[in-house]
């Protein structure tokens, strides 16, 4: 290995889910960069091997920079791990690794688990495109700002929640949405009580207020894209013929002009494009 830092995965929950390659490169480096240094000392005693911990948090990344750059400088090779899953997604890390990086160091990957993608992958939801929104605000009038945002997004919304937000943000989730978006919660990934509710929005709600054990655990909320074309096509072509007719273009070829823009019929959007004249004249 030359002077490299390595980003490794540790399990979401189940603990043999952890590669061959990251106990290998755990076991070779120097030093590890860990979240929480003894969630990381129980790993590694459950993997039967000891290594120098030194911490690494959102709180102290800025130092720690500074830190590894000098280990690397000095040719030796270290690992970040966070608490859970791959560092760096929810977790800290981004400051060290761009700072790395730019110092011309290797920045090596080890991939692993990862609570976004085993939720995608078991989900039931459109996988070919998705958004991952981490976690939302904790205050309701931010977290709304944030869902109305998302409100058109056609593709499938991922979030990841905790415990004590989860009734909430499916409370603002519905204000915003609307009941009958639909949802893939899943609950516990990799763990005893490894659970998937897919239903409704309001149905998952009402589900999750009469039920405190489905109310706890760790969360990956995933969301069925907008599938809104008409509401979304209709303010489209409603625009479209505005700017025409304002154009002072006839109604016969403003509809033809829509038409083609937007793929609708032209039949139809004659009417429309009348109806819109008599208000405008
Ligand atoms: N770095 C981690 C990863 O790769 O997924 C995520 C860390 S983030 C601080 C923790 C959040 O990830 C939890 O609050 C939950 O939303 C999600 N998460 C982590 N482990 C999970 C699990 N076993 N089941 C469901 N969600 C999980």
């Amino acid at each position: 290995m030359s002077a490299s830092l390595y980003c490794v995965a540790t399990p979401i929950g189940n603990l043999t889910d952890i590669t061959e390659r990251a106990i290998k490169t755990l076991k070779e480096v120097e030093k590890i960069y860990a979240e929480d240094t003894r969630v990381t000392l129980r790993l590694l005693t459950h993997l039967g091997f000891q290594k120098q911990l030194v911490s690494l948090h959102d709180h102290n990344e800025a130092t720690r920079v500074t830190q590894v750059l000098a280990d690397l400088e000095q040719g030796m090779n270290v690992a970040l791990v966070s608490d859970a899953g791959t560092p760096l997604i929810s977790d800290p890390g981004y400051h060290l690794v761009k700072e790395v990086a730019k110092a011309g160091f290797r920045v090596v990957p080890i991939p692993g688990a990862c609570a976004v993608v085993a939720a995608l992958s078991a989900a039931g939801l459109a996988t070919d495109r998705f958004v991952f929104e981490g976690f939302l605000a904790a205050k309701s009038s931010a977290r709304k700002a944030s869902f109305e945002q998302l409100k058109a997004e056609t593709r499938t919304l991922i979030f990841y929640e905790s415990s004590h937000r989860i009734e909430g943000f499916l409370e603002d989730l519905v204000a915003v949405l609307g009941a009958e978006r639909e949802l893939v919660i899943a609950r516990e990934l990799t763990k005893l009580y490894e659970s998937f509710y897919r239903d409704t929005a309001q149905s998952l709600l009402t589900r999750l207020g009469m039920d405190s054990d489905m109310q706890k655990g760790e969360f990956v909320v995933l969301v069925k894209g907008s599938n809104d074309v008409v509401e979304q096509g209709s303010v489209a072509v409603e625009t479209v013929l505005q700017v025409l007719l304002e154009e002072e273009i006839s109604v016969n070829q403003a509809a033809r002009i829509a038409a083609r823009i937007t793929g609708q019929a032209k039949n139809k959007l004659y009417r429309q494009a009348i109806e819109m004249s008599k208000l405008l004249n």
